[in-house]
């Protein structure tokens, strides 16, 4: 918030919105202010969204608003409020007096005493209800505060002290408890963020200063001491060292850099001292953007989320409707006593919330998506996660997804009368701009040799099979045997060189001008050591079909596919027929994860039914197109990811049907008189606290559920 500025979208932080019915009370009393634009409430984030623009109400209108409804507005300077205080210290002065006042009455103590001690207890655990009530009656809104009230007045008219007494304290301990819980829930979230340093070590002029991580600017050198977090992103200029990413990336084992390898803020240092150049502000670090990810992601409806919404809207008022009926009908169509009918109705109106139906889902989607995220696997949304929860096959791109993508050149052959050394030096000119593992390795070998690559006009990928570019007057082409097949005169000798580079498991390309090919050369890859032990996990997950697809050769393909046990290997696609074959596979009925490392696959990622995209931590672009983003190269947290995606759904499922289901029973019991007031609200308030507790498993660790994440 700050001061009248209306102009930009603007966020305000809620006290005490810990419930589903809470948020709809604000989105409600929002929705009434004149010129207001879309509003956002997000319950697990505990903040309202007001969009912006000419005629919106300043902030101090919304701020009203929110506080008309009966919540609070913190200020931005606050940190977070004390979870719940007022409401813990309600619940324990309230239980004191309940307990007294039974205490009394059931020794046979004076009912001039047992009275006022239960309506002072009834007044002391409604002090938190009763505003909120008010707040959703004045924005004609029936939430659980108003249902709860109105149960309790009316236990009260009709004498029902002790009833009143006991439902408002339960309602009052359940709503601290649960309040609790969610606060636990979205400490998950912004726990992501606290392994960040706040303060780096710059050296400016010489001298090395102590300074807040926002004030670093991009380009500054900071030191990193061994032992160190790592304060920013950046590139290491001097040392190595070993560094543990697993707070971005989810793997455990630390990974050793050098000089102009890429650090993440967050990772802790090992042994070596490190000097770092700053690639990114401290807003903007790799951490920032999974943690900014993670709160769009858990703000996104699962499916199940609408669901339970159409059947909340219906629901609530028509138990309320049922429960006037049975508090009203029965004494006067067939005279029946009236206070045994209108306890029954009071009863039944405190089953009209469904308030632990409400927020089962978002909160178990929040500890999935925040549990996955603590391990280095991002997942968009709860649509998202369900549908990763449901994939029946999954295929891999080869190069830089199952291997490393980190080639070596390991043969160069000249073929038309030039020297080697021009082959290397043409095909390093061509392929200076490409980002491709391939185009990488050649440049870098070609750099190695003293070759000074030179500067090509005219460059331009063909994806997925090689690159073209005008180099000193001539038309030049580096790509696989299908570039040279197009370009035409392309010789038996480049096809048989092709072939051999193939049987010892490299890729072959070949340099051609417009007559022909001009020189050859073959390059190896690595497997992932992650690779065997994921598809192992994932096949012991029951995925059926485990595929790739690569626009390498036949032979380097099997080979690859050989060693991991795929089912399927194809070879020899364009990005295009990647995409035909994700296709093929969901017309035969499967659900498909396509699992790509973001370069030249964004066809095949985006015709998934869950795009995964790996080592997102260094390439931030890949998390656009992707459904779930790995943030660095350790396959096997895909399996834990799926583990704990299908974890998340059955106990989305688990609670929905508890919640369901203590509704129905008391919807019954409750009608036939069996259930009192303080029952019904055991069981609401008791359901809605299981619900988050239950919720919250969904964030601990895979190991849990047998998956292990590689740690
Ligand atoms: P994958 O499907 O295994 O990730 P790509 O689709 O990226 O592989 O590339 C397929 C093949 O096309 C590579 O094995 C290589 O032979 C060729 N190729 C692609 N891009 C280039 C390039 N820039 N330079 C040379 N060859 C390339
Ligand atoms: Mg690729």
């Amino acid at each position: 918030m700050n001061g009248s500025d209306t102009a930009r979208p603007r966020q305000f932080r809620v006290g005490g919105m810990d419930c589903p019915s809470c948020a709809a009370s604000v989105e409600r009393a929002l929705g009434t202010l004149p010129g207001i634009g879309e509003v956002r409430v997000d319950v697990m984030q505990g903040t309202v969204h007001v969009a912006g623009g000419p005629g919106a109400p300043p902030d101090a209108r919304v701020a009203a608003a929110i506080r008309r409804a009966g919540y609070k507005v913190i200020d931005p300077g606050d940190g977070s409020p004390a979870q719940g205080k007022g409401r813990f210290y309600a619940a324990i002065a309230g239980g004191v007096l309940l307990g007294s006042g039974l205490l009394v009455s059931w020794t046979g103590g004076p009912p001039a005493l047992v009275v006022p001690l239960l309506a002072a207890a009834t007044l002391i655990s409604s002090w938190y209800v009763v505003p909120r009530a008010l707040g959703a009656l004045r924005n004609r809104a029936l939430d659980i505060h108003v249902l709860m009230t109105v149960a309790a007045i009316g236990a009260a008219i009709i004498g029902q002290w002790g009833e009143a007494a006991a439902a408002m304290w339960l309602f009052g301990v359940a709503q601290w408890l649960e309040g609790y819980a969610v606060g636990r829930a979205r400490h998950a979230i912004t726990a992501l963020m606290q392994v960040i340093p706040s303060e780096a070590t710059v050296r400016r002029e010489s001298r090395d200063v102590r300074v807040p991580v926002e004030s670093v600017g991009l380009g500054e050198q900071i030191l990193i001491r061994p032992g160190d977090r790592v304060p920013l992103d950046g590139v290491i200029l001097r040392g190595t060292s070993s560094l543990d990413q697993s707070p971005i990336t989810g793997e455990s084992v630390p990974v050793d850099r050098e000089p102009g390898m890429s650090v993440y803020a967050g990772s802790i240092n090992g042994a070596g001292s490190l000097e770092v150049e700053v690639t990114h502000r401290a807003d903007d670090t790799s951490l920032a953007r999974i943690l900014h990810a993670v709160e769009e992601a858990q703000a996104s409806r699962a499916p199940s989320q609408s669901f339970v919404d159409r059947f909340a809207a219906i629901y609530t008022p028509l138990v309320v409707l049922l429960a006037l009926a049975v508090a009203v009908l029965p004494p006067l169509l067939a005279g029946a006593g009236w206070e045994m009918w209108v306890t029954r109705g009071l009863t039944l109106l405190v089953v009209a919330c469904p308030c632990a139906l409400v927020i089962a889902t978002p909160v178990t989607i929040t500890s999935g998506l925040a549990g996955a995220a603590r391990h280095g696997v991002l997942i968009k949304g709860g649509a998202q996660l369900e549908a990763l929860a449901d994939i029946t096959a999954v295929v891999f791109d080869k190069t830089g997804t199952l291997t490393e993508g980190r080639l070596a050149v390991t043969d160069v052959v000249a073929l038309n009368g030039i020297s080697e050394s021009e082959v290397l030096r043409l095909a390093a000119g061509v392929e200076r701009h490409s980002e491709h593992p391939v185009a990488r390795a050649i440049v870098a070998r070609a750099l190695e040799e003293g070759i000074v690559a030179p500067e090509p006009t005219g460059f331009a990928a063909m994806s997925g099979s090689g690159a073209r570019a005008h180099i000193e007057g001539r038309d030049l082409f580096l790509g696989n045997l299908r570039v040279c097949d197009e370009l035409g005169n392309c010789s038996t000798e480049a096809h048989e060189l092709v072939e051999r580079f193939a049987d010892d498991g490299k890729t072959g390309v070949l340099l051609m001008d417009r007559q022909g090919p001009i020189g050859a050369l073959a390059l190896a890859d690595t497997v992932r050591e992650s690779a065997a032990p994921a598809v192992a996990a994932l096949r012991a997950h029951g995925i059926g079909v485990l595929a790739m697809l690569t626009g390498d050769n036949r032979a380097v393909a099997e080979s690859v596919g050989r060693m991991l046990k795929l089912d399927a290997v194809h070879a020899t696609l364009l990005p295009g027929e990647k995409r035909e074959a994700v296709l093929a596979l969901q017309r035969a009925g499967h659900r498909v994860g396509v699992v790509g490392d973001g370069i030249n696959d964004t066809p095949a990622l985006a015709s998934a039914d869950v795009g995964i995209a790996m080592g997102v931590a260094g390439t931030p672009a890949a998390l656009e197109v992707a459904d779930v983003a790995l943030m660095g190269e350790d396959l096997t947290v895909l399996p834990a990811a799926l583990g704990r995606a299908r974890r998340t759904r059955s106990i989305l499922r688990a609670n929905l049907i508890l919640a369901l289901g203590l509704k129905g029973v008391f919807l019954v019991l409750a009608g036939a008189g069996v259930a009192t007031l303080w029952m019904a609200v055991a069981a609401d308030t008791g359901a809605s606290v299981l619900v988050v507790a239950n919720a919250l498993r969904a964030m601990g660790r895979g190991r849990e559920w047998g998956v292990g994440s590689g740690e």
